[in-house]
């Protein structure tokens, strides 16, 4: 699991760390991207709510995610296991 946490609000830390920390992964094969249904990769969690992302679609949004977004969780190395 890659994560960045760009911004820490108090509360969520000991969250964070554990979800860091984690053997499990965030996102499975049922998780849809929100643009386009495909699988998704990228979980983010932003001001008003959690958005999926397929590769395609963080890539191509990735800036706009990131101003937005204050915890990203890119699984997107899974799309190459297999
Ligand atoms: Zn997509």
């Amino acid at each position: 699991m890659v994560k960045y946490t760009l911004q820490y609000n108090r509360g969520d830390i000991m969250d964070t760390m554990i979800k860091a920390e984690g053997t499990s992964d965030t996102l499975n094969s049922t998780d849809r991207c929100d643009s386009c249904g495909s699988q998704a990769y990228v979980w983010t969690n932003g001001v008003s709510g959690d958005l999926l992302f397929c590769r395609h679609h963080f890539l191509k949004n990735e800036e706009k995610i990131r101003a937005w977004a204050f915890e990203i969780i890119d699984e997107s190395y899974k799309a190459n296991q297999k």
